[in-house]
């Protein structure tokens, strides 16, 4: 199939548990919606047989199931920028592996890009994660929606319909450590929003520990603002200007009044705060300038192993 309508795109990392139910239910949805399709499956170097039994799966289906076997474990955002890569339907949807998007609601994404949109994203209608990472990611979500012009509700929320001018756009971005629906989000000229059933994990547990969460929204963040930047700057002159007038009041009372010695520890708190607004600015700064490193390194963002396809008639 030169041209599905329909690609879907699924990252999977260490998912053996999930992929036969994910399957099952999967190719039953794409099969009522009476649409050519084709499944892309990036194998993100699982350690379990994940790749064994995707294999199966294109072996009972050569023309419709790919799989993208990476060398290494470079992440979920590579993973699906592989396979966008890959992809050649009109309109690519992207899915987790672990069930939380249940495949069944595919339909109502293909509605909103029937409707005229080009970007369709989502948000869970109540998360089935725990309460701390529930509240972790609205924090985030609150932070990326005060500083960048990214309007989505739900940041965290992959299950997305993206049309191919939108994937060809991404693509030719070679972005490195980017957000994928952020930048999708970029590229929309008529984006949709709707909401999805959110289910718990089918099996296994998340692959993201906290601090991988918090990476993610640095991540957005320095890629999609320059405001924290901004608002260091602002802060840094802001502090010049108050210190500027306390030298000059001190003068001053010095020349009226005599000197002072006392307030010693105020001043030390004042200036231990100032120190660490310091260490967090240059570590601010490195984010940005490990960001332009990044980009200007020429080495491959993902290698691929090996493409199991049906090559006879791709
Ligand atoms: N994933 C991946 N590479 C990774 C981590 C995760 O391809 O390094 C895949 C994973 O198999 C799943 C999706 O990304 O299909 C989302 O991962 P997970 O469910 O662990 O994240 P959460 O839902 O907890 O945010
Ligand atoms: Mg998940």
């Amino acid at each position: 199939m030169k041209h599905p309508d329909i690609s879907v795109v699924i990252p999977v990392y260490n998912e053996a548990d999930t992929l036969p139910i994910l399957c099952e239910r999967l190719f039953k949805s794409l099969d009522a919606l009476g649409r050519t399709y084709e499944v892309i499956f990036t194998n993100d170097g699982s350690k379990d047989n994940s790749l064994a039994v995707l294999k199966g799966y294109h072996e009972q289906h050569p023309d419709t199931v790919r799989i993208i076997d990476f060398h290494g474990n470079y992440g979920q955002h590579m993973a699906i920028m592989a396979a966008f890569e890959k992809s050649r339907g009109r309109v690519v949807i992207n899915l987790d592996a672990d069930l939380q998007n249940p495949p069944e609601e595919i339909y109502k994404l293909l509605e909103k890009i029937d409707a005229g949109h080009d970007y369709v994203g989502s948000y869970r209608d109540s998360r089935k994660d725990n309460v701390f990472r529930t509240y972790i990611s609205k924090f985030m979500n609150w932070i990326r929606a005060s500083i960048t012009d990214i309007h989505m509700r739900d940041q965290g929320c992959m299950f997305r319909a993206y049309s191919r001018h939108i994937i060809d756009k991404i693509v030719a971005s070679h972005e490195r450590s980017t957000f994928i629906p952020a930048l999708g989000y970029k590229f929309a000229i008529n984006p949709a929003e709707i909401e999805m059933r959110h289910e718990p994990r089918a099996a296994g547990e998340s692959k993201y520990s906290l601090y991988h969460l918090i990476r993610v929204s640095f991540d957005l963040i320095t890629s999609f603002s320059l405001v924290p930047l901004q608002l260091f700057t602002l802060f840094g002159m802001v502090v010049s200007l108050g210190s500027g007038l306390l030298v000059f009041y001190m003068l001053l009372r010095r020349l009226f009044i005599g000197p002072e010695a006392e307030g010693v520890f105020t001043l030390f708190a004042i200036l231990f705060f100032l120190i660490s607004v310091v260490i967090m600015g240059i570590g601010l700064v490195g984010e940005y300038l490990g960001r332009v490193f990044q980009s200007l390194s020429q080495r491959p963002r993902f290698i691929i192993r090996e493409m199991v396809e049906n090559k006879t008639e791709g």
